[in-house]
């Protein structure tokens, strides 16, 4: 702003000088022609009727005395000091302040070839106006500017602060127990955007964790209660009759089958909480899952012979995957413990590895009594038990394991199945991470 200002007022005093410098030229060429009575006319014509902006028309003879000195309203009594005379013929320029209004007299002189000096004058009363008002523009613009400056930068922080109160809002919210509160999104692309959504994976993640651990108390306390109370029974009775060593024994050895059984189903449940959660940690390590369903039909062979199945291995090939060997043996170990359970004697299950585009297939089949199209859902749920399935020992948490093992895995797990003719599960596990 003050460059332009700068710029402005030299502006106008160049049109200034290059106006009194053509009067000068103008006068002196009239002193040439007509001599000092045309000088003088047209000096008063000029100075009271034309050129309004001349204040002063001077000429000095020899020794610098006044030949003629003529000056408009106001400039009568405005004294003059000496003036440097022009170094040859060349104009000089001389400006001489007149206080207390602000403004001076700007005066060339031009030495003639005579040895007299020709002088015009003009006051800087008009430039000094336009300045003024220019000052008095470029204030407004300045204080105006500082107005939207700040009024602008208190918008721009409130806007970019929005983001920061809506997370402070939104942890307000979760410290009074609103554990579902999310803080808004607002699609910025930037760095408060991708804050504001790290928080609410957070939080997601915490609520998750959090139900996760309310429904695996809520169903632990339920389900316990009925081995709990089966315990109690089978401790009491021998208590409050007379017994011999004998009934003291098979007591003793109920109670710790069903407590293994209780101890059983909170490992199992712990385990699924963990998988569902995210908490679960893996330990991966190449594994050979062709073995790992040999190994399974050996630990079934027994209850299998029993039932009169036949348990068979599909593909001589090794098939080899990142997994976590144990957690995925316990995978095969459900599958086909449902397999053996829900396949009526005379029946066959197979196990079969095998790759896909991307993947590695783990399917259990079997000929038993299949899925009712209804329960297909409902079967992965924790402590589902089938109406089919009801006479068959379980505790309804083996599909529940089996699913969360393998999503903590980042893989799936389907099923189909007919009622009557059998059922297929199968574990689908990535092979490049
Ligand atoms: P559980 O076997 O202890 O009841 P699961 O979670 O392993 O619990 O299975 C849930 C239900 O799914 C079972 O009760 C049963 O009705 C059904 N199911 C699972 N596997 C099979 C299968 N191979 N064939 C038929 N039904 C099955």
């Amino acid at each position: 702003m003050t460059a332009a200002y700068f710029f402005v007022a030299s502006s106008l005093r160049r049109g200034d000088r290059a106006a009194i410098a053509s009067d000068l030229v103008h006068f002196r060429d009239e002193y040439r022609d007509e001599g000092l009575a045309g000088l003088k006319s047209e000096a008063a014509t000029q100075i009271w009727e034309g050129g309004q902006d001349i204040r002063l028309i001077r000429l000095l003879g020899a020794g610098r005395r006044g030949i003629f000195d003529l000056r408009a309203n106001g400039w009568s009594k405005f004294n003059l000091p000496g003036i440097t005379p022009p170094a040859g013929l060349k104009p000089s320029w001389t400006s001489i302040p007149a206080p207390p209004d602000d403004q001076s007299m700007e005066i060339v002189s031009q030495a003639l070839p005579n040895g007299e000096i020709l002088q015009i004058g003009q006051s800087t009363a008009r430039r000094e106006d336009v300045l003024e008002r220019f000052r008095w523009i470029l204030a407004a613009v300045f204080v105006l500017a500082i107005i939207l400056g700040l009024v602008g930068a208190f918008l721009m922080s409130r806007r970019a602060l929005s983001p920061i109160r809506g997370l402070v809002r939104t942890l307000e919210a979760v410290k009074s127990g609103a554990i579902g509160a999310r803080a808004p999104l607002r699609h910025t692309g930037d760095e408060l955007q991708e804050l504001t959504e790290l928080f609410n994976g957070m939080m997601e993640r915490i609520e998750a964790l959090v139900s996760g651990m309310k429904s695996a108390l809520d169903n632990v306390a339920h389900d316990l209660r009925t081995p709990m109370t089966r315990l109690r029974a089978v401790a009491e009775l021998p208590l409050r009759s007379e017994a011999d060593v004998s009934d003291y024994r098979e007591a003793l050895a109920d109670c710790v089958e069903e407590s293994d059984k209780v101890l059983g189903m909170l490992d199992t449940l712990m385990d699924i909480s963990e998988a569902e959660t995210g908490t679960m940690a893996l330990s991966m390590e190449p594994t050979n899952v062709s073995e790992l369903l040999r190994e399974a039909r050996e630990a079934y062979r027994y209850a299998a012979e029993e039932k009169g199945l036949r348990v068979d291995v599909a593909g001589g090939e090794d098939i080899r995957v990142l997994c976590d060997r144990g957690r995925m043996r316990r995978v095969v170990a459900n599958l086909l413990d449902n397999a053996v359970k829900y396949t009526d004697p005379g029946g066959e299950i197979n196990l079969t590895a095998t790759r896909e585009d991307g993947f590695i297939a783990v399917i259990v089949r079997d000929t038993g009594i299949g899925i009712p199209p209804q329960d297909l859902s409902k079967i992965w749920e924790r402590l589902y038990r089938s109406e089919a399935g009801r006479s068959q020992r379980g505790l309804g948490l083996g599909l529940s394991l089996v699913k969360a093992i393998v999503q903590a895995h980042d893989g799936s797990v389907e099923v189909s199945s007919a009622v009557g003719s059998g059922s297929r599960f199968t574990v689908r596990l990535k092979t490049v991470s």
